[in-house]
């Protein structure tokens, strides 16, 4: 057979690295090339991102080092059952891609997956050759993100954390038994191990990194991926997972990505992908668990799914009406977060203008930058919503347009 071109391999491994979801590229530490030292960038603008066809965010050059995989997890188009074309780029391939496209200004960095070749030792071995390339031999200061492969050698994954930004180990099923189902070679006390390791070298390397100024590991943290829909596991039991990995292994990110069904799949997935729209509100009920103060149980049931129809915070606001209105020019920001319409940044703002003011209506519809959903839950120095918040229409006034369902 003809060797593939690098054009072919690279249509091929960036369609493969579509599936997974977690290319965010926040909280790395800084880094750049002016005055003339070394390559690329993480600071200015930050990391630009790009959409593949199927709209997911894919803001660096997103590639797989292979699509072979020894493995066979049914939800996973790569899996070696798969009847797909197969294509793996050489590790100097990889290296002259990513410089190439980054001196285009095409990319501002890599994240880089792969299916397991032969094991995980030496898959993560090339994986690591590539990070080691771009870094040591091309000064390479763009963001890297590796997915590790759990199996491999502890020390391979201390080397990895040594080059690359983020770290991520995708534990992708919520509940335990459907990975030992769909994914009968994976072992999820081995992921779960290589996630406390990756956890322990970061909390080592940010301890280091106050003394002095070594090499730090993964500066940007580790991340992990959700797939959504492909077993039968409720809202409530994806974000029970998120809330012990968040917990038990220090994640930045845990990313939720719909199940895209794929071709000749395992008759125990489901033939359509479930909505965009169950993605968003897991991104939202996650964002109030790490960043609003709520907890899991009180966005959702253990066996609950969350209202497509609403967004978790006014569902939550609905429900427990009782709290509401809250006087914005005095409640305390835990209760002003809890407000729907009110994000943290309005939050803040808020608290900074009520010490120099009353705050009236107006200055919520600017700040909040509309009032529809915020107005019946609140009182300010010439509003109150009277019967409003108790209304029983509330829901039907208040709630957003059902888009992406
Ligand atoms: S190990 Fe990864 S690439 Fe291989 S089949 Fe499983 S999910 Fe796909």
């Amino acid at each position: 057979m003809a060797p593939l071109s690098l054009k072919r391999k690279l249509a091929i491994l960036s369609d493969a690295a579509k599936y997974d979801a977690s290319c965010a590229s926040s909280g790395s530490s800084g880094r750049n090339s002016l005055g003339g030292k070394g390559v690329g960038s993480t600071e200015g603008m930050g990391i630009c991102h790009a959409y593949a066809p199927d709209g997911r965010c894919i803001s660096l050059l997103k590639i797989l080092l292979t699509n072979f995989c020894i493995y066979d997890c049914a939800y996973c188009v790569n899996r070696v059952s798969s009847n797909i074309p197969r294509a793996r780029f050489t590790v100097q391939e990889v290296i002259d891609l990513t410089l190439g496209f980054y001196k285009r200004n095409y990319i501002e960095g890599l994240f880089l997956s792969s299916g397991i070749i032969r094991n995980g030792d030496y898959t993560l071995e090339e994986m690591v050759r590539v990070a080691r390339g771009l870094r040591q031999d091309h000064d390479f200061r763009g963001y890297i993100h590796l997915k590790l492969i759990p199996e491999a050698s502890p020390a391979l994954v201390l080397e990895a954390g040594l080059y690359a930004d983020r770290v991520s180990i995708n534990i992708e099923l919520p509940k335990d038994e459907s990975l030992l189902a769909l994914a009968p070679q994976k072992d999820v006390g081995v992921i779960k191990k290589a996630m406390g390791g990756v956890r322990y070298a970061i909390d080592e390397g940010r301890e280091k990194g106050r003394r002095a100024a070594p090499k730090r590991f993964a500066p940007a943290g580790q991340s992990t991926q959700l797939i959504i829909g492909a077993d039968t596991a409720s809202d409530g039991e994806i974000l029970q997972r998120s809330e012990r990995l968040y917990g038990g292994y220090g994640l930045r990110r845990v990313y939720y990505s719909a199940f895209s069904p794929i071709p000749d799949s395992s008759k125990a997935l489901p033939l359509e992908r479930p909505p965009l729209m169950r993605e968003h509100r897991l991104y939202q009920a996650d964002w109030l668990m790490r960043f609003y103060g709520f907890e899991r149980q009180e966005i959702v049931g253990e066996a609950a799914n969350l209202d497509l129809a609403i967004d978790p915070k006014l569902a939550w606001a609905l429900e427990n009406r009782g709290r509401f209105p809250i006087d914005v020019n005095r409640a305390d920001r835990e209760a002003l977060l809890r407000t729907p319409g009110l994000g943290v940044k309005t939050v803040d703002r808020l608290i900074a203008l009520r010490r120099q003011k009353a705050i009236r209506l107006e200055d919520v519809k600017r700040l909040a930058r509309g009032l529809s959903k915020v107005k019946p839950f609140i009182v300010t120095a010439d509003w109150t919503p009277g019967a409003l918040t108790d209304a029983a229409g509330l829901r039907g006034t208040v709630a957003e347009q059902p888009r992406l369902l």
